[in-house]
């Protein structure tokens, strides 16, 4: 009954750790730097976020990572921005802790987060677009994380368009057009070269034509994304998080839905919402503690 978990958010430059109830609700947190000088250094700070909140209580421990994760067997493929490269993630973890311990990726939790406790509560199917510096995918299925790839910022909107960003090699990637970089990019392109994407929702905000008509041309090229994932999915509700998505929410996603119930079959289309997420920085450690509890 007064089970907890610790969820555990890694980011690149900070290690956010919490305690978790069933519901979702974080009891306390704490945030430490990440360490960035090497594997082992890396891993001593998940340890130290941990212990640092264990308590008779805690039944299971949950991380949301940056990685490519092999969930058959447990293991790191591979990280963006962090050095956490091919690891026994799982095995070590619940050695080193005597729990069960659970791991996704960052957007797959964040994604279940908002399902379970913020904006998708009680939509059984959901997906999840978190648009930041780059384009995160998550999705809901019948009431379960689909734990599995979902790296929806490259999927193909545009055949042979702009070249991805990032390592990607793809072109016409959904990401190159719908990020906080990509909202840059085109503010410079109007406003100068000491504009960015804060900038331009700023002055949509304070009534800017221009930079309304901006955001709606990356609301475009986003529903175009939206409905083909929904099609895939026979998803109806979509929440959309991270920084840049979240600040250009009501520029964006009118022009979003417009394309989105066009391009999306009848069934989809027609009941399509597309929401602002709730839980802004803290959904990454809620996922996180929200997959450690299914692991019990
Ligand atoms: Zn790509």
């Amino acid at each position: 009954m007064d089970e907890r978990v610790i969820g555990v958010d890694l980011g690149g430059t900070k290690i956010l750790a919490g305690l978790v109830d069933r519901n979702g609700e974080i009891e306390r947190h704490r945030e430490t730097p990440t360490p960035l000088t090497s594997k082992e250094d890396l891993l001593r700070g998940l340890d130290d976020a941990v212990q640092a909140l264990r308590d008779e209580r805690v039944v299971a421990v949950g991380f949301g990572l940056p990685s490519q994760i092999d969930q058959r067997t447990g293991t790191i493929r591979g990280s963006v921005n962090i050095p956490l490269g091919e690891v026994s993630f799982r095995d070590r973890m619940s050695e080193r802790f005597g729990l069960p311990v659970a791991l996704d990726n960052d957007a797959n939790v964040a994604a279940y987060a908002e399902h379970r406790a913020g904006a998708g509560r009680g939509s059984p199917t959901m997906l999840m677009f978190t648009l930041g510096t780059g384009c995160g995918g998550g999705a809901v299925l019948d009431g379960s994380l689909y734990r599995g790839w979902a790296e929806f910022g490259h999927i193909v909107i545009e055949a042979d368009g702009l070249p991805c960003q990032g390592f990607c090699h793809g072109r016409g990637h959904l990401e190159p057009y719908v990020t906080g970089v990509a909202a840059t990019k085109i503010a410079q392109e109007l406003f100068g070269p000491a504009a960015d994407s804060h900038r331009l929702v700023r002055l949509a905000n304070e009534g800017d034509l221009e930079a309304r008509g901006a955001l709606a041309a990356i609301g475009h090229k986003f529903g175009i994304g939206v409905a083909s994932m929904c099609n895939v999915f026979g998803a109806d509700l979509v929440v959309v998080g991270g920084g840049f998505g979240v600040a250009g929410f009501e520029w964006l996603v009118p022009a979003a839905l417009e394309v989105a119930k066009r391009d999306a079959l009848d069934a989809a289309g027609e009941t399509l919402r597309i929401v602002r997420a709730e839980l802004g920085t803290m959904a990454g450690l809620i996922g996180a503690g929200l997959i450690a509890f299914d692991e019990v």
